[in-house]
């Protein structure tokens, strides 16, 4: 379709047009990079796609969850704590999500009851239908603003407990918008049975009889298998639910989840996404294929990153900082391996043994002084070293005991008040609730001229997310300079630390903010370009 045509067509009634992802059988098969990976093509086809998560839990918003347990919290620029979903569809999408990308239960109750505190319900009987289903239509309405397909993910799978309202909620946006401008697409999980060596398709049918009697036939039923299912298994799952077979697609696993666009286009949906939107284009995936190769790709070069952290059971408590690390290799070309170093209990040997050092984020006194001794081996050796948020104040405290203060520490970990190099900042004082007390989202800094890091961005100006409560003590600023950093990032104002450097070593760079959060795929940050760039010189 041309532009021109395109335009045409949005100004008619029926944009933007919405994508409900739902999941059967079982969770964790891959819903959410599908539902990106359904948004890859659509933009590819020149289309603006948004995508946002519901999430039936009962908590507020995800500052809170367990990373072991959970995976990441991921922060969007408008300061909203969201699932690690939104990252991935950040990498995919290449665009920001926002407050409204993210919908738990939680958050929907507190606001409804907040509203029925204060008399907003005119003494009405507050239910479960119609308000909380109007209020997840409304944020769903609020969160497509501005684009020609909106798709929703709504986590878990059909049939939980804490899912029926979510579920209604879709079903009657059909309602709201016109069935034609709906497209419900059902993930299920096809298994296939060691023993008598075939896919068995009783969970997918009875998965799809759940769905049916909250009242939604799925447009589209994609069938995630271990290994490639022969088409007699997607036409059996039509059969026994009344779909049409070109319908019912096969996705089997594949290496990387940035080739899951190409194995969705593969699996046929295209004709039908195109009769949806109402085009007849191929999207176009160059960039993407462009660096699908480039990742898949062993290089003849590997460098090692040591990861200084605390959660060293899952990949994905820090899975933005480890893709914009192996994203950063592809263009590098170089191959990136890297080696959790257990904050808790790491040495100099194990320093000695990467090619470059990552503390990333954290909470908590665990591991801090492995972190501390990171930094400080980093500085003393000249290994390059990244530090994000707490990995910045962990150098700070580093540099600090360098200088002769060898009680510098940080309050969060106990530290007296003369020894605070790492101190609660005015207005934070954690008193009253813990959730949502940080420092969100996006802040500006100013780089110093001709500092290595305003070097790298190319720019005096910079915004970045931030997720931290503590600030570096501006009365230590002498010690941690004599300690061998420079303070290269402030604040506009000046008062707070955003950037330190070491102008000795080859690549010593750490920040108050969360970097990895605004890198992508398609465009790395260049943090992240630079430090494993630095790696293999
Ligand atoms: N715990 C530190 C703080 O609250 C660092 C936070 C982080 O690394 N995200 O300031």
């Amino acid at each position: 379709m041309k532009k021109s045509d395109k335009d045409r067509k949005l100004q008619r009634e029926g944009w933007p047009k919405y994508v409900f992802v739902t999941g059967g059988v079982l969770s964790g098969v891959g819903k959410g990079i599908t539902a990106a990976s359904l948004g890859v093509i659509l933009k590819a086809e020149g289309f603006k796609v948004s995508i946002q998560k519901c999430d039936p839990y009962l908590n507020v918003d995800a500052g809170l969850l367990n990373p072991v347990e959970h995976g990441e919290c991921f922060v969007t620029h408008d300061g909203k704590e969201t699932d690690l979903d939104l990252g991935h569809y950040e990498r995919f999408l290449d665009f920001e999500t926002n407050k409204y990308s993210s919908v738990l239960s939680g958050g929907l109750y507190q606001e409804l009851i907040e509203r029925e505190r204060s008399g907003g319900f005119h003494g009405k009987t507050v239910q479960m239908i119609p308000h909380f289903t109007d209020l997840v239509q409304e944020k769903i309405e609020k969160a497509s603003e501005g684009s020609d397909v909106h798709i929703v993910e709504i986590g878990g799978t059909v049939g939980d407990y804490e899912g029926p309202s979510f579920i209604e909620a879709i079903r009657l946006f059909a309602n709201r918008v016109g069935r034609e401008n709906c497209l419900y697409v059902h993930v299920v999980y096809v298994p296939w049975i060691n023993t008598s060596k075939e896919l068995k398709t009783k969970p997918a049918q009875n998965a799809l009889r759940d769905l049916r009697g909250f009242g939604i036939i799925p447009d589209v039923v994609v069938c995630r298998t271990e290994r490639s299912a022969p088409r007699s298994i997607c036409e059996k799952i039509a059969a026994f639910s009344g779909i049409p077979g070109e319908a019912v697609l096969n996705l089997p696993d594949i290496e990387s989840v940035y080739d899951v666009p190409f194995n969705v286009l593969k699996s046929g949906v295209l004709q039908i996404l195109n009769r949806f939107v109402g085009t007849d284009t191929e999207p176009n995936m160059a960039q993407w294929q462009e660096f699908s190769e480039l990742r898949s790709k062993k290089w003849e070069k590997t460098v090692k990153v040591g990861l200084v952290a605390k959660y060293v059971g899952n990949e994905d408590a820090y899975i933005c900082v480890t893709e914009a690390l192996k994203a950063a290799g592809a263009w590098n070309h170089v191959n990136v391996d890297i080696e959790y170093l257990n904050a808790e209990m790491v040495t100099d040997e194990d320093f000695a043994r990467v090619d470059g050092l990552l503390v990333p984020g954290g909470f908590g006194a665990r591991g801090a002084e492995g972190k501390i001794k990171a930094a400080t081996y980093a500085l003393e050796h000249d290994k390059p070293y990244l530090g994000i948020c707490l990995g910045m104040q962990m150098a700070c405290v580093a540099a600090a005991r360098r200088s002769g203060k060898g009680d510098a520490g940080a309050e969060e970990f106990g530290a007296k008040p003369e020894e605070r190099v790492i101190c609660l900042m005015d207005g934070q004082d954690g008193k009253g609730s813990t959730g949502g007390t940080m420092r969100l989202g996006d802040y500006p800094a100013k780089l110093k001229k001709g500092s290595k890091v305003a070097g790298i961005y190319g720019a005096i100006d910079v915004v970045e997310r931030h997720r931290h409560r503590y600030e570096v003590n501006q009365k230590f600023l002498p010690e941690i300079e004599q300690g061998g950093l420079v303070i290269s990032g402030t604040s506009p104002d000046g008062k707070l630390v955003e950037f330190v450097e070491s102008p000795s070593c080859r690549f010593f760079i750490a920040t108050q903010a969360h970097p990895e959060f605004r890198s992508r795929p398609l465009n790395v940050h260049p943090l992240f370009g630079e430090f494993v760039g630095s790696l293999s010189e």
